[in-house]
């Protein structure tokens, strides 16, 4: 018998999701000894026994982790033997590496739903946590809105105030118990407790909170209740006046509610679904599913409210995501939810409980609320389902910070701070990605706070502190606004990313790619580099440089952002760009007509564009669809619905046309695998005519629609072709917001893979502006090479001259 001692080194997901107490247990088992202990970024194992059960110990190790885990390196090295008699757990090393180039960032799991086992607890009233709302174990509940600093302990979260019990303590230093070391650990003799409290932040004297805020729901009144990663607002979904009420005092006017219902068999009465959106409605991550509305609901009883999401053929449906939430359902019954961030329009949501008072007291009635602290805010996540695979709208609450692994390895720390709408930022070591949950648009003050105020918080928690900073290139994006001041301040490098650059990189990141391919990224705009905003652009290259190979005929944007909410000044631009009397079809007064015509001749506050987002908002409000939008994309969201159950009918005619191309030899250059490529545009000119023509003959909207979208996958299909032809390139990438429509994603995928292409579209994270900081960071990840950054001169000269004044 030959006696051995290792030490194992085991990097991913393996701090606050039970790593510790499954390997005391597996040593036990197979009488080794040694201990366990949480370093820095890393779980350090040191056992010695037996070769062969050493050996049994690594593959059990690697094959039968717990269920939150994810094992991204397993290293190990001989050490002599110790002769210890037992295994034990350690506390954590808390002191980081001295060598900071092979340290491994700390990964930190995202918030779950109860898992079974604590559900039964819940409901069983011989169980001490009988209808406790904090309950939760190693395998479920908080993590990253609890944890205030690393490593993963008790007392580095916000349950630190909360002395746990004798009969918590016990359960906590049992090693054969469930929650075995489960930081969050807490009953009703001990933990964090319900209250209920009135719209001005005054405690309601109940036995029963709980109870008594379902009254009120039931009563038709508004609540707010603090869920994991803040407050959400909450009523009746039946209730037309009520959500009409909610929807006034929130100030939305049209942006759709979620529901949150008691059971998958109750989602089933309002939407219809299959089976891999069930099982996404049902997964721990507990995201909110966009779900198509049953046309006929099962009965009357199940009628929602109109203005839930007015006039849209979808819903977004969620199941419960806390122990909380499943005793609401418990006392409401058969009651459908609205669960709706809580915050006025576009502001983070609240979750420090005297601002939600404060924010959400003049929205709400009664709040339910309680006293464990939620440390990082945290939105719900919003996913659905397109061509049988998921397709993420908003990443956050159960996903964030979950890692999404690179195809290489970061040469050194990386922060990339994303766009300016939907932001998430990125921070990248090693091969992980860490990305952020949801922060909102950065246009609003308290967003903005909010992204700075997380990115340190995020930066602590995981201990990365970037060497490089990559943002967008438009200028003013705060953003950008705040990488140059840190980088400034810190003398960090700064790189700027061209903004559909980074739509493709973060598909490529996400597939693991690492070669030139075609990319196409269409969204609303994007800061292009000659002095026109792009957004329906074709791109040739890799991470570290692409050329543009081709994007749709550049028109005026009249009145600049003005023209996002006001798709008819679109309208008015591409019909005049074509030649087609805009009297024609009704977009526009007379007198508005001629003010934008006179701006687009003397080309005043007039930029040019080539975005497929803006192509979209033109074509709806020729169409007579919106010509006024509450939100971004409204316009291409109606088109789409229009255009659902349409047949096939036809496209409309447009043409692709070869540019000069010496202007762009530059660009070439850079991009071996583009020497052979002609730039070119696409001509929509003959497409906007033969839409005026479909509306002056009266043909329908929703044939307008369909043939619009079956014209995008032609163009699609055919600049393809094309650079295919010129580059022998066959691998495309389809990124940009205007991806989250599923017909035009659906029939592209379609439409290329039948002619050989392979394509990629994001999963992961949003194909819109929130997967961004993901394709920033790939970027600079593969730009900056692997020499060590260098700090910006001009940053170095304000530091020097700092410290000498
Ligand atoms: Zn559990
Ligand atoms: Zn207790
Ligand atoms: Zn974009």
């Amino acid at each position: 018998m030959t006696l051995e001692r290792q030490a194992i080194f085991v990097d991913g997901v393996v701090q606050g999701v039970g790593f510790r107490p499954f390997v005391y247990q597996l040593a036990c088992h197979l009488k080794l000894a040694g201990f366990v202990k949480n370093r820095a970024g890393s779980v350090l194992i040191e056992v010695e026994g037996e070769r062969s059960l050493l050996d049994r110990f690594l593959v059990e190790l690697k094959t039968k982790p717990p269920p939150l885990s994810i094992i991204d390196r397993v290293s190990l090295k001989s050490l002599p033997l110790r002769g210890q008699e037992y295994f034990r757990i350690e506390p954590s090393d808390i002191e980081a590496p001295i060598n900071l180039e092979y340290q491994s960032p700390i990964l930190v799991a995202a918030d779950m739903a109860p898992c079974a086992d604590c559900l039964a607890e819940l409901h069983d009233p011989a169980d001490r946590r009988y209808r406790y709302p904090f309950l939760n174990c190693i395998n479920c509940g908080p993590r990253l809105t609890i944890i205030q600093s690393a490593p993963y302990d008790r007392h580095r979260t916000t349950l630190a105030r909360f002395k746990m019990c004798a009969a918590c303590q016990t359960e906590y230093d049992s090693p054969g118990d469930r929650r075995f070391h489960a930081q969050a650990i807490a009953c009703p003799a001990c933990g964090p407790q319900l209250v209920a409290l009135t719209n001005a932040g005054e405690r309601i004297d109940a036995d029963d909170p709980l109870t008594l805020f379902a009254d009120w729901l039931m009563a038709g009144k508004i609540g707010a209740m603090k869920g994991l990663g803040g407050y959400h607002l909450v009523c009746d979904a039946r209730r037309q006046q009520v959500v009409s009420e909610l929807r006034r005092r929130k100030r939305r006017d049209e942006k759709p509610f979620a529901i949150m219902v008691r059971s998958i068999d109750q989602a089933g009465r309002f939407c219809d679904f299959d089976s891999d959106e069930q099982s996404l409605l049902e997964s721990p991550h507990r995201p909110i599913v966009l779900l198509k509305k049953r046309i006929e609901p099962s009965s009357d009883q199940y009628l929602l409210a109109d203005a839930l999401s007015p006039g849209n053929p979808f819903l977004g449906v969620m199941l419960s995501s806390t122990p909380l939430h499943d005793l609401l359902f418990e006392a409401v019954g058969e009651i459908p939810l609205v669960m709706t961030s809580g915050n006025q329009s576009d502001e983070p949501i609240a979750y420090l409980d005297d601002d939600a008072v404060q924010r959400l007291g003049s929205i709400a009635e009664i709040f339910l609320t309680h006293d464990r602290p939620i440390h990082v805010r945290c939105d719900d996540s919003v996913m659905r389902i397109v061509d049988g695979s998921k397709m993420s709208i908003r990443r956050s609450r159960g996903y964030a910070p979950h890692p999404i692994r690179l195809p290489f390895e970061c040469p050194c720390p990386i922060l990339a701070v994303g766009g300016q709408f939907k932001a998430t930022f990125a921070l990248g070591q090693d091969r992980h990605a860490v990305l952020s949950h949801h922060l909102g648009d950065l246009e609003q003050f308290e967003a903005c706070r909010a992204f700075e105020r997380d990115m340190i918080l995020y930066e602590r928690l995981f201990g990365i502190h970037p060497c490089v900073i990559a943002h967008d290139r438009h200028p003013d994006y705060a953003s950008t606004g705040l990488a140059q001041r840190r980088a400034a301040d810190e003398g960090i490098q700064l790189l700027a990313v061209q903004h559909h650059h980074a739509h493709m990189a973060s598909c490529m990141a996400e597939h693991g790619l690492d070669e030139p391919v075609i990319g196409v990224s269409f969204d609303g705009t994007g800061f292009g580099l000659d002095s026109t905003i792009w957004g329906g652009e074709f791109l040739v290259g890799d991470y570290s440089d692409y050329t543009r190979a081709g994007h749709l005929r550049n028109v005026g944007m009249p009145g600049g952002a003005m023209a996002v909410h006001e798709p008819w000044r679109m309208a008015l631009s591409h019909l005049l760009d074509a030649d087609c009397d805009p009297s024609n079809v009704d977009v526009g007064s007379t007198h508005q007509r001629r003010a934008i015509e006179q701006m687009l001749n003397r080309g005043f506050n007039s930029p040019l564009t080539s975005s497929a987002g803006r192509l979209f908002d033109a074509v709806a409000s020729i169409a007579g669809v919106q010509t006024r939008v509450e939100y971004e994309g409204q316009a291409a969201i109606k088109l789409e619905w229009l255009a659902m159950d349409v047949p096939e009918c036809g496209t409309y005619p447009f043409e692709l046309i070869q540019k000069v191309k010496s202007t762009h030899q530059m660009d070439i250059a850079r991009v071996p695998c583009a020497l052979n490529l002609f730039p070119f545009f696409i001509d929509t000119r003959p497409l906007i005519r033969a839409v005026v023509y479909d509306v002056v003959q009266h043909v329908t909207k929703r044939v307008i629609a369909r043939r619009f979208h079956s014209t995008l996958v032609a163009m699609i299909s055919a600049a393809c072709d094309r650079i295919r032809e010129q580059t022998h390139l066959d691998a495309v990438v389809l990124s940009g917001g205007c991806f989250m429509n599923a017909l035009m994603t659906k029939g592209t995928c379609a439409r290329l893979m039948a002619s050989g292409f392979r394509v990629y579209r994001n999963h992961l994270v949003p194909p819109g502006d929130g997967g961004l900081s993901l394709g920033q960071l790939a970027i600079a990840a593969r730009s900056i090479g692997r020499t060590p950054a260098i700090p910006d001169i001009a940053a170095l000269v304000k530091m020097a001259t700092t410290c000498t004044a």
